[in-house]
C-alpha cells in the first residue's frame, strides 16, 4: 500500500497560523478531503481532487479517506484548529477500528493551533494554570454529561475553554451552562467571549459572569473561563501560575 492519509489542523483562520508541516502535506496531496467550509481554506491547484461534504458525515468522511488512500492516493483529511480537538482524528481511527485490513496504512495525524489557545493568546494567559476542554454540543453525548462535567470542573477550580458554545438548534443549554458557572463561580468570574478568532469577523470580549449572555457566543464562538485567580492585568487577561 503505497497510499497515505495524513489528518491535519489548518489552525484558527489566518494563513500565517498554518503549520509549515501542513503546508507541505497539502503541497503533496492528491486528494483533500473534509467539512465544505475547511475544504475551502485550501487553494486549488491542478492534480488536487476535493472531496467536500457536510459537518455531521464525520465518519462517513473518515472511511472515504481510508478507501482513497488504500487506493494508492496521498489523502489529506482536514479540520479546523487541530486535529484531535474535537475533529477528524478520532473519527479516521474510529473507522480504522472497523477496517483492520487497512491499518498497515501510512496514517498521520499532523497538529494544528486550535481556537482556544489562539483565543488565550489574543487576550493575554487565561489558561495559564490548570484548564479543561468542554465541548457543549450534545450531538454525542447527553446533555446531562455536559452539565456534569460543568459543575466538577467548576468546583474543581479548574479554568476552562468551551467549544461549539451555542447553535440555532439548542439555545436553551448555553443559558443553562452560564447559570451553572454562576451559581459556583460566582458574579465577578471573568469569561472571554473569543469570535472568529484571526479572521477578519474576529471579536472578543471579556466580562464577568454578572455581564455574561448567551447571545454572546455562537458556533463561531470559543469561550474562556477564567479561575478563581483570573484577573486583569493593563488590557490583558491572566492565570497566576500558582494555586493555594
Ligand atoms: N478542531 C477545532 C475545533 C472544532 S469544533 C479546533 O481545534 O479549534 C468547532 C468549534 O471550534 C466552534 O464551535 C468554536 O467553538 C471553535 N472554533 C473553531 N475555530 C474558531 C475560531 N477561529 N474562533 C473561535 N472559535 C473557533
Amino acid at each position: 500500500m503505497n497510499g497515505s492519509l495524513m489528518v491535519v489542523g489548518l489552525g484558527p483562520g489566518d494563513t500565517a497560523l498554518v503549520t509549515p508541516e501542513v503546508s507541505a502535506a497539502l503541497a503533496a496531496a492528491t486528494d483533500v478531503v473534509g467539512y465544505l467550509s475547511y475544504v475551502a481554506r485550501v487553494p486549488p491547484r491542478e492534480g488536487l481532487t476535493v472531496h467536500a461534504s457536510d459537518n455531521r458525515a464525520e465518519l462517513q468522511r473518515a472511511r472515504q479517506a481510508l478507501t482513497l488512500a488504500a487506493e494508492g492516493r496521498r489523502v489529506v483529511v482536514v479540520s479546523s484548529g487541530d486535529p484531535g480537538v474535537f475533529a477528524m482524528a478520532s473519527a479516521v481511527f474510529e473507522a480504522l477500528e472497523d477496517a483492520p485490513e487497512l491499518q498497515a496504512l501510512d496514517i498521520r495525524v499532523l497538529p494544528g493551533i486550535t481556537a482556544m489557545l489562539a483565543a488565550a493568546a489574543r487576550v493575554g494567559a487565561p489558561l495559564g494554570h490548570d484548564f479543561c476542554a468542554i465541548n457543549l454540543s450534545d450531538n454525542l453525548k447527553p446533555w446531562a454529561l455536559v452539565e456534569r462535567r460543568l459543575q466538577l470542573a467548576a468546583e474543581a477550580d479548574f479554568a476552562m475553554a468551551f467549544y461549539n458554545p451555542r447553535s440555532a438548534a439548542r439555545p436553551h443549554q448555553f443559558a443553562r451552562a452560564l447559570n451553572i458557572l454562576h451559581a459556583e463561580c460566582g458574579p465577578d468570574r471573568l469569561i472571554t467571549f473569543a469570535h472568529a478568532v484571526t479572521t477578519a469577523d474576529e471579536h472578543i470580549e471579556t466580562v464577568t459572569l454578572a455581564e455574561a449572555r448567551p447571545e454572546m457566543a455562537n458556533m463561531r464562538t470559543v469561550v474562556l473561563v477564567g479561575n478563581s485567580a483570573t484577573r486583569r492585568v493593563g488590557r490583558h487577561v491572566y492565570t497566576p501560575r500558582r494555586a493555594d
